[in-house]
């Protein structure tokens, strides 16, 4: 993967099982044609992943990715897939620590860690998601809970691995709600995380692409990639309407 280039990437979260995903398709790709100037990955849920993957076999500008895995590698956790699985299903990407697994599912740091180290273990790139809540924003705490949660989720990696992941802000506020944050609000806490990558493994972390998400629509998404640090966007409810995503995917 071509650090350089702005990543766009779709959280379809539960939504779009293979039938719609295929409906999706047939939009999408017929209003989205290959660019090498950008890197667009979608993550479907888990059990739409072969379908996306079979359709996208000659689109190999797409890529791929699951939104969750376990942080074991396998056994008796009915229910769960492990990153071994992930990988061999076909995924390259994975979410870690979005705020619905944090705030609905109550995964911790140290999970998130976990996570990210076997993602890595199994050749896949984890895209790490952090963000603050809004009480927390409001008692001025951003910078800390964000540095808390990007330290500890990459804290199992050495830093050449580091070095290949993809960093998310996503304020918890902003997920789902339709109050985005403007492009000045997202660059400051940008700016927090490329310096602490930078303290964390000096050479190389200017090539971490750090996305912005959080009520990305079409209108916003130019402003918002345009701000200073931010290097791609995450995507959640504007990526399940093929065109909102394919004019997004040309910002
Ligand atoms: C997300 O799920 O990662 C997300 C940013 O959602 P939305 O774009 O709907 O706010």
């Amino acid at each position: 993967m071509d650090y350089s280039k702005p990543v766009f990437a779709g959280n379809w979260k539960m939504n779009q099982g293979p039938t719609a995903a295929n409906a999706f398709l047939d939009v999408f790709l017929a209003a989205h044609s290959p660019r090498t100037d950008r890197t667009v990955i979608l993550f479907p849920p888990a059990l739409t992943l072969a379908a996306v993957r079979s359709r996208l076999a000659e689109r190999a500008d797409i890529q791929v990715g699951v939104q969750n895995v376990h942080g074991e590698e396998k056994g008796a956790f009915t229910g769960e897939s492990s990153a071994l699985i992930a990988a061999d299903a076909g995924a390259a990407f994975v979410l870690v620590g979005h705020s619905e697994r944090r705030h609905v599912f109550g995964e911790t740091d140290v999970e998130s860690a976990k996570k990210c180290a076997k993602v890595v273990e199994h050749g896949m790139t984890p895209v790490l998601c952090v963000g603050e809540k809004i009480e927390q924003r409001e008692d001025g705490g951003t910078e800390q809970v964000v540095l808390h949660q990007l330290r500890t989720g990459l804290s199992m990696l050495d830093h050449d691995a580091v070095r290949r992941v993809i960093v998310a802000y996503e304020p918890v506020w902003a997920i789902g709600t339709g109050r985005t944050a403007t492009p000045d609000d997202a660059a400051a806490v940008h700016r927090v995380i490329r310096a602490a990558l930078v303290e964390l493994v000096g050479d190389g972390a200017q090539d971490i692409p750090i996305l912005y998400g959080g009520s990305v629509t079409a209108a916003n998404a130019s402003a918002l990639l345009a701000a200073d640090e931010v290097d791609g966007l995450l995507v959640g409810g504007a990526s399940l309407d093929p065109m909102s995503w394919a004019a997004i995917c040309a910002a």
